[in-house]
């Protein structure tokens, strides 16, 4: 439980970030809350040579209202994401990530660089249609949710970026729900099932539904979405579309749940979303 030694910087600018990381090559991780990168180091699951805190860089918290969406600072916490009820799934889904501590120090930044399957915020930013902006030596780019998340811990972002910044689009009018399944309240999910839902005039004209942890990366639950475009907000529609839930997923069994079990988690709580999204519970 003692991380192999390493040496620390906690630099004042991004740009010197940035410099350090890339200075200290595949040896150098981020450090942002801590809340995933030191247990794999107490595990020497991880052992970098040096980290570089973000803590005293500025302009990379906070939440902001622009042009439609949203811009997140990739240091805001997730007690921050939770108490910001107007971000909607995304606010939800923080609020049911561990406990209190962990929520005030993991930010959204570092859990989505982890890119671990079973982490609540993946999926969210997957069925928003949303975006990161990473910065590294050679500039700026902006990488889609869909292209972010590559295989289990692996993401587009490279070993010499800086997760900056996350574009969310706002949904207005779009209804959501957030179901999460786990044997204790603050664990990690079992499986979890995010979901939006535009209704026009009794009817569902668009529909997302994102899965957690049911493979190496957040999915979306294609079949599910294309059963339910067009047909009524009814119960009836969304039982029927649910039992899709599960197609073209492979999940992998674990201590918790066997792949199976994870499935039928899949169909009942993609059924629970929906029905929270269009407002039948
Ligand atoms: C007991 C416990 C329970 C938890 N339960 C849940 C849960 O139920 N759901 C859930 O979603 N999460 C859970 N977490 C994880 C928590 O949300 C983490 O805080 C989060 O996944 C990582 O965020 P962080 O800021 O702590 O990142 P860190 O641990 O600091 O970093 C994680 C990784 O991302 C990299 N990184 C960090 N920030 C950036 C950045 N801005 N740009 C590029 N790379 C970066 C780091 O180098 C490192 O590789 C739990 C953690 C603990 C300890």
């Amino acid at each position: 439980m003692i991380p192999a030694p390493f040496d620390y910087a906690a630099p004042d600018t991004l740009d010197e970030a940035i410099r350090l990381l890339n200075e200290g090559g595949d040896e150098a991780k981020l450090l942002a809350g801590g809340h995933s990168l030191l247990p794999l180091m107490k595990l020497r699951l991880a052992t970098p040579s040096l980290l570089v805190d973000l803590r005293k860089v500025q302009g990379l918290d906070g939440v902001e209202r622009s042009n439609g969406g949203w811009r997140i600072g990739a240091l805001t916490p997730h007690a921050t994401l939770e108490r910001s009820p107007d971000l909607g799934v995304l606010a939800r889904a923080a609020g049911t990530i561990a406990d209190p501590q962990v929520r005030n120090r993991g930010t959204i930044g570092g859990s989505l660089a982890h890119g671990d399957p079973a982490a609540d915020l993946p999926a969210v930013l997957l069925i928003a249609e949303g975006s990161v902006t990473l910065r590294g030596p050679g500039g700026e780019r902006t990488v889609a949710a869909g292209e972010l998340f590559q295989d289990y811990l692996q993401t587009a972002v490279g070993a010499d970026e800086v997760l900056t910044e996350v574009q969310i689009p706002a949904l207005d009018g779009w209804g959501s729900g957030y179901q999460k399944f786990n044997r204790r309240s603050e664990d990690w999910a079992m499986v979890a099932v995010a979901a939006v839902v535009k209704r026009v005039s009794g009817d569902i004209e668009d529909v997302r539904v994102g899965l957690t942890n049911m493979g190496s990366v957040p999915l979306r639950a294609r079949a599910v979405e294309e059963a339910l475009r067009g047909q009524p907000a009814s119960a009836e529609s969304i039982v029927g579309a649910a039992a899709q839930a599960a197609e073209g997923t492979d999940p992998p069994g674990d201590l918790n749940a066997s792949a199976e079990y994870k499935r039928h988690l899949a169909r009942v709580l993609t059924k629970r979303a929906l029905e929270e999204a269009v407002g039948l519970t």
